[in-house]
């Protein structure tokens, strides 16, 4: 019972943090076979071109994962619009990184409501919904930050090592209530090493954005934002029961 993989996903799916990147590639990935996306993020223009190019069933919805009401806007846009919510990719975040030693608080806080706040908010957006159908895919951007300090990354890796242990608590709160309920709500993490985005844009510190650059241009053959795409396609069509808590993703030549 409940062995055979779902070949083609075909639900509903929220995805932050979709104008650029990863959130991008998952887009275009799940597109061609989702009932509907629900496509968010800042910059409106970009997720609205996206939307046009992917067809009618994608809809993009302008939004800051800072603030809940924008993210709890994300879930009613998709029940209005599909009646249902499959999966929340909680994918939004930013780098700004640099020592610590110059206590810019203002990075600290951004960190920290973008890449934790964010995905609390996300989760908090879906899961009544998801717990009432009894169903759902909850999968979160982590890092390999979220298990190892990077030097003049520490708030960043706090936030990643947050990511981690909130899905891993929320997988646990899950797991004692389908004993009783009997539902199959996920919660799995995806943990990439170095993926060529846009990523290091975000990082204010003129010379640690340099450093970040130069170290993920140094790494041979980087992964794509679609290798992350198809980790997150993989999840969402395995078996009912199967549930991946924590994907690790690296680049095979990467040693930084
Ligand atoms: P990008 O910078 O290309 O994408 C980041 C996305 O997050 C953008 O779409 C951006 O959209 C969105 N975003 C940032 N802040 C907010 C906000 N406040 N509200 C809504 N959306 C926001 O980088 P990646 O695609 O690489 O990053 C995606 C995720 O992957 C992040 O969580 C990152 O930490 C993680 N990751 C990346 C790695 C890499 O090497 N690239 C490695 C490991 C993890 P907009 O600015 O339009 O709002």
């Amino acid at each position: 019972m409940g062995e055979e993989r779902d070949k083609r996903w075909a639900g509903v799916a929220i995805i932050t943090g979709a104008s650029s990147g990863i959130g991008e590639a998952i887009a275009r990935n799940l597109a061609p076979s989702a009932k509907g996306l629900i496509i968010a993020a800042r910059r409106d223009d970009r997720i609205h071109d996206l939307a046009s190019e992917l067809g009618d069933h994608v809809i993009p919805v302008e939004c800051d994962v800072q603030l809940q009401n924008d993210v709890t806007k994300l879930a009613t846009t998709a029940m209005k619009h599909f009646g249902a919510i499959d999966a929340i990719i909680n994918n939004a975040g930013i780098a700004r990184m640099a020592s610590m030693l110059r206590c810019r608080v203002e990075d600290w806080d951004a960190i920290i409501d973008t890449n934790i706040k964010g995905v609390l908010y996300g989760i908090a957006a879906v899961l009544p919904q998801m717990l009432q159908q009894k169903t759902g895919n909850i999968i979160n951007i982590s890092s390999e930050a979220a298990r190892r300090i990077f030097l003049g990354a520490g708030v960043y890796c706090a936030s990643k090592h947050a990511v981690r242990a909130l899905s891993e608590g929320l997988g646990q709160d899950l797991s004692i209530r389908s004993r009783k309920d009997g539902n199959t709500i996920k919660v799995s993490t995806i943990a990439p090493g170095v993926v060529m985005t846009e990523f290091a844009e975000s990082v204010t510190h003129e010379p640690t954005k340099l450093d970040l650059i130069k170290g993920m241009e140094s790494v041979d053959e980087p992964l794509s934002a679609e290798n992350i795409a198809e980790c997150v396609r993989f999840i969402l069509e395995s078996p009912i029961h199967v549930e991946i808590g924590e994907m690790t993703v690296r680049p095979v030549k990467q040693n930084m």
